[in-house]
């Protein structure tokens, strides 16, 4: 077991939150240029990140973490994304993998894994898409066939956050062939193992720190208890976990306009044009308003799909109306603030360029933006 203990200020929700925003400001935002130059994940920074539980904020405190309900970490994930989406993201996919092994796995994984992954000793990720199926999730392919002890696994595994360097996996496998939904399984994988082979991370347009890439399973053999969730569960669990997910990339759009909205606003002061400063004019200033007022709408919606996640309630309308119009708005408004910045912007220093790819990315990760209009869609028949 990692030697791993906590601050018992943590257990404070607004300890834990102003800590891991100051860690943000002061230690990622100087790395994340660097990073992004050597395409990788900021893996001294999550292990730096994992002492002050940042890898543990769900986690339950009978296993080690600092139990703290969902929204507290959506507030953390905001908070950080406003300096970097892409090394939120891979941050807090780790801190899911503990949190859900924590809660489901055997003792007998729960007790190795666990501790090592809030310690950022070892990376997790979560693996549904495939290179033939993102949106249609019910179309994976790679097989679980059961032979004697447990389970064999084959198949690739594509567009996974943190796969580039992942220690462990949470993913789904079909256990019947043309069973869809219905024969969908969870099982824990360790790629360390015989069978498991990582694909070189991808190369992208941006947001390297995310450790997008893929692996393959060429006869893994996973023992009967790294079964997590049997067929006719794991589908209905991952739809069901995914309204946090989508909650919580929501407010990591709003934390990226946010941080834009707070760069503009400074240099609009002291930037002068045409004989005053650029906020003096009407036109440029509007702008601002317009991207302050949607995004206090969107931090609206998500605080009310974060209390509702909290009461146990169900999620699913608010949580994916709260994603479409925050990714929404970030991929307007950050064009929009880059714009106001003059070439100002366009300076490395400055977050819009990385922003504007983060909220590329943010349109696909949990859910597309497509899906999302499908899942309101529903919703509304079934009000009627
Ligand atoms: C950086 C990054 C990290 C990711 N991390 C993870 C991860 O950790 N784990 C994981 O499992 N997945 C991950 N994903 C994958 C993500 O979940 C998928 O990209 C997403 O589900 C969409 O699938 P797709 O990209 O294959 O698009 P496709 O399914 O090929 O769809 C292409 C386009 O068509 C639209 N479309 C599809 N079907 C319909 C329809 N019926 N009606 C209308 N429009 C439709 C889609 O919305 C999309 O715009 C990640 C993706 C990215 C970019």
């Amino acid at each position: 077991m990692a030697a791993w203990t906590l601050d018992a200020a943590l257990h404070d929700p607004e300890v834990l939150i102003a800590r891991a925003t100051a860690f943000a400001r002061e230690v990622v935002a100087p790395q994340v240029s660097r990073l992004e130059r050597e395409r990788r994940i900021g893996r001294e920074a999550i292990r730096e990140a994992a002492r002050l539980g940042l890898c543990a904020i769900e986690v339950p405190r009978e296993h080690g973490g600092l139990g703290h309900p969902y929204s507290v970490k959506c507030r953390i994930a905001e908070a950080m994304a406003a300096v970097d989406y892409a090394f939120a993201f891979s941050l807090i996919n780790t801190q899911n993998v503990a949190n859900k092994l924590a809660r489901e796995a055997p003792a007998r994984i729960r007790e190795r894994y666990v501790p090592a992954l809030m310690a950022g000793e070892i990376i997790g990720c979560t693996a549904l898409t495939e290179p033939h199926a993102g949106s249609d999730f019910s179309a994976i392919n790679t097989q679980a066939r059961p032979v004697s002890g447990g389970w064999q696994l084959d198949g690739r595994k594509a567009w996974i956050t943190n796969a580039s360097e992942a220690d462990i996996v949470v993913m789904y496998a079909q256990t019947e062939p043309g069973s869809a939904a219905r024969g969908v399984a969870g099982f824990f994988v360790d790629l360390h193992r015989d069978g498991a082979h990582r694909e070189p991370g991808y190369a992208l347009s941006g947001q390297h720190a995310i450790g997008a890439g893929g692996f393959r399973l060429e006869g893994y053999l996973a023992a009967s208890d790294e079964m997590l969730q049997p067929a006719g569960k794991a589908f209905k669990a991952a739809m069901a976990s995914i309204n946090g997910a989508r909650t919580y990339v929501a407010a990591m759009c709003c934390g990226m306009v946010g941080e834009a909205l707070r760069v503009a606003t400074e240099y609009g002061e002291k930037r002068t044009a045409f004989g005053s400063a650029l906020s003096g004019h009407q036109g440029w200033r509007w702008r601002l308003a317009e991207a302050a007022s949607e995004l206090a709408a969107c931090r609206m919606m998500v605080a009310a799909a974060a209390a509702r996640i909290d009461a146990g309630q169900d999620a699913q309308l608010i949580a994916a109306q709260a994603k479409l119009l925050s990714t929404r708005m970030a991929d307007r408004q950050i064009a929009v603030l880059a714009q106001a910045m003059g070439a100002e912007g366009l300076r490395e220093e400055h977050p819009f360029g990385r922003h504007a790819v983060g909220a590329r990315v943010a349109n696909f990760t949990d859910g597309s933006t497509e899906m999302l209009l499908e899942r309101i869609a529903v919703a509304l028949r079934s009000q009627r």
